[in-house]
């Protein structure tokens, strides 16, 4: 294949769900003062964050693709956008080949349900006024999946589902622990039958005992029901885990994705390698190459010109701050956005050395552990 030639990051399968060139914006408006200062003819502007810029992403049936990057690169706003609640500054989704329109209609509501999101914080996002029959029984009855008078029997069946006892669904989210509320979440979004389920941060709030029973709950739902899930976290041990492939975010762009063996034992952009890097390593005695990130991470408000990573990167060269690099193939389905990943060194015993010790080793058996937990229904 031609390296030079920029490849749509679509799955071989059809997809089930297809971002194209999504970008997003928001405008922050000018403050008070600023708009005084204009009055006296100072010429400012409302400042733009790039939250999102040109990504493609397609997710294919019963996928699990994994989203990592720093927090603030733009990862729970391409979640947002891919489950409808932001529409796009630009570019469109589709949904098994046809396009979504932005503004809903009836097709498109139904369409929608088959899309569910899994939030962060498992408290906020459930009514603290509802009991638990409510917050999981109304959109199935609102949407005519189930009639009113079946609500208490479907409800019991979800919380089965999850691992919850049906007896405790008169109950308000505050009566619940942190760990049976993020159950609480994923049995409201199963409740509608969906087909993808958007993961934001789903277990981030939790201990990590709990991270890794509701991440095995996860995983055997996902297996069960035949679902997708577009799992967003910063949290390695968790993406590697559940995905099939990942995907790397640095300040709005996507910068490298490949299927999750490729990715964890060869990343080959300097900032995919960095994040692997990071992992702490609990014996001192260990030694391995550390990639050392330099400076903070630019504002959104104003990304660097060409490869948004310049100002950070080991390896920048002049060519890096004029041209921004486009996703290339690196081998099949490993793609990433850098001028040099073919000469550039590949620290792959700096991934290894992170996979094979440390926390991360501890977390991956934390899951492991968590499987043997049986799950009822
Ligand atoms: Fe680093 Fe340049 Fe590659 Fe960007 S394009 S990751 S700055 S080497």
């Amino acid at each position: 294949m031609n390296a030079d030639v920029e490849v749509d990051l679509v799955p071989q399968q059809p997809p089930l769900l297809e971002l194209r060139h999504v970008s997003k914006r928001f405008v922050r408006p000018l403050d008070l003062p600023a708009r005084i200062a204009n009055l006296l003819g100072a010429g400012l502007s409302d400042e733009v964050v790039h939250a999102v810029d040109r990504v493609d992403l397609g997710i294919a049936e019963r996928e699990v693709v994994g989203l990592v990057g720093e927090s603030g690169c733009g990862k729970s706003t391409l979640g947002r956008i891919a489950v409808g609640m932001l529409s796009p500054t630009k570019g469109e989704r589709r949904w098994r080949g046809a396009r979504l329109p932005d503004l809903p209609s009836a097709e498109a509501r139904r369409q929608q349900l088959k899309m569910q999101m899994i939030f962060q914080d498992p408290y906020a996002s459930l009514n603290p006024r509802l009991r638990v029959v409510d917050i999981i029984g109304e959109a199935p009855v609102v949407h005519r999946l189930i009639a009113p008078q079946q609500q208490v029997e479907y409800v019991g069946l979800q919380l089965n589902r999850v691992g919850l006892d049906p007896t405790l669904m008169r109950r308000f989210p505050h009566q619940f622990s942190g760990g049976q509320r993020a159950r609480i979440g994923i049995a409201r979004a199963l409740a509608v039958n969906p087909d993808l389920i958007i993961c934001d941060e789903p277990v981030s709030a939790l201990d990590v005992s709990i991270q890794a029973q509701i991440v095995n709950l996860l995983q055997n739902l996902q297996q069960r029901f035949g679902l997708s899930y577009l799992f967003i976290a910063h949290d390695l041990a968790v993406v590697k885990h559940i995905s099939d492939r990942v995907a790397v975010m640095y300040l709005g762009k996507l910068v490298e994705i490949a299927d999750k063996k490729t990715l964890y034992d060869r990343p080959l952009h300097p900032y995919t390698q960095a994040l692997l890097a990071a992992i702490p390593k609990p014996d001192p005695g260990l030694r391995t190459k550390r990639v050392m990130l330099q400076g903070d991470v630019p504002s959104p408000f104003r990304p660097p010109t060409g490869c948004r990573f310049h100002t950070r990167c080991p390896h920048a060269q002049p060519r890096c701050s004029a041209e921004e690099p486009k996703l290339r193939e690196a081998t099949s389905g490993h793609r990433v956005a850098c001028h040099f990943f073919e000469t550039l060194p590949v620290p792959t015993i700096i991934a290894r050395a992170g996979m094979a010790n440390g926390k991360l080793s501890e977390r991956l058996a934390a899951f492991e552990a968590a499987k043997q937990i049986r799950m009822p229904g």
